[in-house]
């Protein structure tokens, strides 16, 4: 009963991407707003829509791991052993891209670099469109730029209300943060993968299967373009401050995101985070999402603790916080 209305739905956001539109899909992250890749005029619409500088690549996501390799001017064995591990899913691999033959990814999904980041995502719905679409899409979170990332289609019809052609929604994202972006691009020079967001995909698990990774800004990376990784990105519109040991702004409203620190002080409004790595990614930009249309004056996150497995949230946290640039965080 429910499966015509859904392949009908995805065959006509298929059509509109066909055409040169964009589309706001689930994918296990976040929503993103897709169009496609092969089409540099309509990837231009995602850039003027989000408002985002051209100097920030986009993600392609692709529907498998032959479509990923016919875009890259080299599939080396280590991308397709990450690939075959952690695809479909939270891992966006970045390659030297294609330029002999048809399919080329135009230069401004890549804002202007030789290289291309490529994921395949795990969520039924994407997949389903790119297969539908027949090209690889470029999608970006589906939000304005240096706002909150959306994590359910609600969230991206307040951000981008009707710049966006067709919304499809999925529900929730289960993942709830971006992907993790490797680079591979220096790979087959010598040099070592480097890891340029942390995310979905942890650096442990990655490490697991191919040895140690660098990380952007290590001596061993070499210099390396980690374009797009603004320190203010996914920011709430209310200012937030990360809390050590429970310790609040004495003034003001404010909500407190607890985590293992009670408050400073009393008469604040408190939400519990999940316990687990995973449940708070899940939960945080929801809760961000809420926070923002509540009139506080300053949102405080209880910090989360510094160990490995906790480095995305940590990741995305200092990048929302105001005290940002002062704590150094890169
Ligand atoms: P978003 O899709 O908004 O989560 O952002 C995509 C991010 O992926 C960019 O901001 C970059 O950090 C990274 N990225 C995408 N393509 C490349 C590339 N060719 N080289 C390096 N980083 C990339
Ligand atoms: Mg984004």
């Amino acid at each position: 009963m429910r499966q015509e209305p859904y392949s009908a739905q995805i065959e006509h956001a298929a059509r509109l991407l066909r055409d040169g539109r964009l589309v706001a899909f689930p994918t296990e992250t976040v929503y993103g707003l897709g169009a496609n890749a092969l089409d540099a005029e309509a990837v231009g619409r995602i850039y003027q829509v989000k408002r985002r500088p051209g100097t920030s690549p986009l993600i392609v996501h692709v529907a498998s791991i032959e479509m990923a390799a016919s875009l890259v001017a080299n599939w080396p064995e280590i991308a397709d052993r990450l690939a075959r591990r952690f695809w479909p899913g939270p891992l966006t691999l970045v390659l030297e891209k294609q330029l002999n033959k048809p399919p080329v990814i135009p230069g401004i999904v890549s804002a202007g670099l030789s290289t291309v980041g490529l994921r395949m995502p795990a969520h039924p719905i994407a997949l389903a469109l790119i297969l539908a679409a027949g090209v690889p899409l470029a999608a970006p979170s589906a939000n304005r730029f240096t706002e909150l990332s959306p994590t359910t289609a609600d969230h991206v019809r307040r951000g981008l209300g009707s710049d966006v052609d067709l919304i499809l929604d999925g529900g929730p994202c289960p993942v709830g943060i971006e992907s993790t972006v490797l680079s591979l691009a220096g790979w087959s020079g010598g040099s070592p993968p480097v890891l340029l967001r942390p995310g979905g995909i942890a650096r442990s698990q990655i490490e697991s299967l191919i040895g140690p990774v660098a990380s952007a800004g290590d001596p061993a990376a070499g210099p390396h373009p980690a374009p797009g990784l603004h320190p203010r990105h996914y920011s709430p519109r209310t200012t937030l401050y990360l809390a050590t040991n429970g310790k609040l702004p004495d003034r003001g409203r404010g909500l407190y995101l607890q985590h293992r620190h009670a408050p400073s002080r009393a008469n604040i409004t408190i939400h519990q985070m999940p316990q687990s790595p995973a449940g708070y990614a899940a939960a945080l930009y929801e809760v961000l999402h809420q926070a923002d249309a509540g009139s506080y004056n300053w949102i405080a996150v209880d910090r989360p603790p510094s160990t490995p497995e906790w480095e995305a949230v940590r990741d995305r946290l200092q990048r929302a916080a105001t005290e940002y640039s002062r704590a150094g965080a890169s």
